[in-house]
């Protein structure tokens, strides 16, 4: 995992936050997530690389170094939907939409000339979509299809 290299707040979401963490990565941040990671290692990663830990574990806050105010930690309430989820953490924290980054993994996103994956983009996406682009961090290819759309307009909702 890398370290947040930049000013803009990166995240680890806890094991429950999966749905939270990938939400977070399209409206444009670096968000951690695991699954079936042990707490102990999310706390000591958050730590190490200065992420906001993100949980909905009670317990989970009651760690000294999130006491202490050495982690920034923020409890999102349970039984929130992710999008609810998203508009709570984003309230908290007053984040501005950023460019989108990639929804698997967090990377920052780089545009592709269309010509460049005539041959790698499925031929319906390549007919019906013009923005093409790849992920800095695991080479995963998207474009702005129907699915990208209905999430970019329910972030401009969200996020002002
Ligand atoms: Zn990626």
């Amino acid at each position: 995992m890398q370290p947040s290299s930049d000013n803009q707040p990166a995240f680890f979401c806890d094991a429950m936050l999966g749905g939270l963490a990938r939400w977070l990565r399209a409206a444009g941040y670096d968000a951690e997530f695991r699954h079936g990671i042990d707490d102990s290692v999310i706390v000591a990663e958050a730590l190490e690389t200065g992420r906001i830990l993100l949980s909905s574990d009670g317990p989970m806050f009651e760690r000294k170094v999130i006491r202490d105010g050495q982690l920034k930690a923020l409890f999102v309430p349970r039984q929130l939907n992710r999008i609810e989820q998203l508009t709570y953490v984003v309230d908290k924290l007053i984040l501005p939409r950023r460019p989108a980054r990639c929804m698997a993994c967090g990377g920052r996103l780089r545009k592709l000339p269309k010509h460049s994956v005539i041959s790698e983009a499925p031929p319906l996406a390549y007919r019906s979509c013009d923005k093409f682009f790849r992920c800095n961090r695991c080479d995963k290819l998207l474009w702005q299809g129907t699915h990208w759309r209905t999430i970019d307009a329910r972030l401009n909702e969200i996020l002002k």
